[in-house]
Order: C-alpha cells, then structure tokens, then sequence
C-alpha cells in the first residue's frame, strides 16, 4: 500500500478541518473503497456534535482528542466522557469505555440500554466495540472513521490502532448493534489536525 507523502496528508488535514473545498488527491486514503460520509438527521447531528465537543475539551486537557455521549431512546444523556488516557496514564481510559463505565450501578436495565445510541467522535476501537457490546448498547453513530483517522495517528508504534472494524465487532454479537458513520467528517476530524506526534 502506498503511504500518503506529507504534502497529501497535509491537504488532507485541510480537507477535513474545512479549509479548503475538497481536492481529492488519488490516494490510499481517499480511496473510492474508503466509506462515504453518511447523512444525519437533526437529532442524531446534535448529539454526535456534542461528542465532538468533547474531543475537544480532551485535546485541551493533553489528552487524544476522542469524546462520547450515551443517549437514551427519550433524549436522556445517560453519561458522557472524553479519553483521558494521557493525563491518568490509564491505557483503557477511552472516551466510550470511560462513557460506559458512568453507566454502572446507576440502575439501567439491559432493555434501556439495548434502545439507546452511543454517539463517539471517532470510530470506535476494538476495546471501546467490546465495552459497548457487553454495555449492550443497541446503536452506535461515529464521526471520523478508523481509516481517515490513520492519515493523523501516523507509522509510530504507540499511535498506531489495530486494524480491526467496530463492524467485525458487531457483527460477531449474537444480538443487533447497528452502526452509522462516518459523519459530520469535516467537523470530527478538524479536533484531530494537529493533535498528534508526527
Ligand atoms: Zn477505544
């Protein structure tokens, strides 16, 4: 596979951060086999535009800027979190995983949940997919997609994501998890320019 040179992840970057009008350069990256972007209705914009916010308030606290909100089938925010791996040095402190984890002991029923959207800013990783499957939450609505994200992790070994779909994931659960995305690309991947090592 070619690798991106630094001129075309830099457009890249612009492209996503709503710079400049798309120029799509003929890459890996932007690739016809790369997943479209897939419009949202006013609802599920907010409440992914409120998950981008907080990948942003992660970014600002030195953190990879990743955020998540769980909302329930009334519009409830059940819990919300961004990644904060870099500042507690704790390696599973993912924004979903952490989103998750606000759930416990708070007398959710499975049924509750199963009805409920998770909304994260970027693709979820493959632990974050496994968090949300034991959660069993029932759907999933991400930003950024693991692919173009990798234009900004980059070939070091510590930013580097294993290279498995949330969808594998999912479709390896004995019941539904539906997932949407990519979305609102321009604004979930703008959090990202400049925000990791080269
Ligand atoms: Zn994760």
């Amino acid at each position: 596979m070619r690798r991106a040179s630094d001129g075309t992840i830099l457009r890249i970057r612009r492209f996503l951060s709503g710079r400049r009008p798309p120029a799509v350069p003929r890459t890996m990256l932007f690739s016809p086999s790369l997943p479209p972007e897939t419009p949202l209705d006013e609802r599920d914009g907010r409440y992914l535009r409120k998950a981008i916010a907080w990948s942003h308030a992660g970014r600002r606290r030195g953190n990879r800027p990743f955020g998540a909100v769980i909302v329930s089938a009334d519009g409830q925010v059940l819990a919300e979190d961004y990644c904060n791996s870099t500042e507690t040095g704790d390696v599973t402190g993912h924004a979903e995983t952490n989103a998750v984890r606000k759930l416990a002991g708070r007398g959710f029923t499975r049924e509750q949940l199963a009805e409920a959207t998770i909304y994260s800013s970027a693709e979820p990783c493959v632990m974050c997919a496994g968090a949300i499957f034991w959660a069993n939450i029932g759907r999933v609505v991400f930003g950024i997609d693991a692919e173009r994200l990798r234009a900004f992790r980059g070939e070091r070994g510590d930013q580097r994501d294993a290279e498995l779909s949330c969808r594998d994931v999912f479709r390896a659960s004995p019941h539904p998890i539906e997932c949407i995305g990519p979305a609102l690309l321009g604004e979930a991947g703008a959090a990202h320019d400049g925000a990791w090592k080269a």
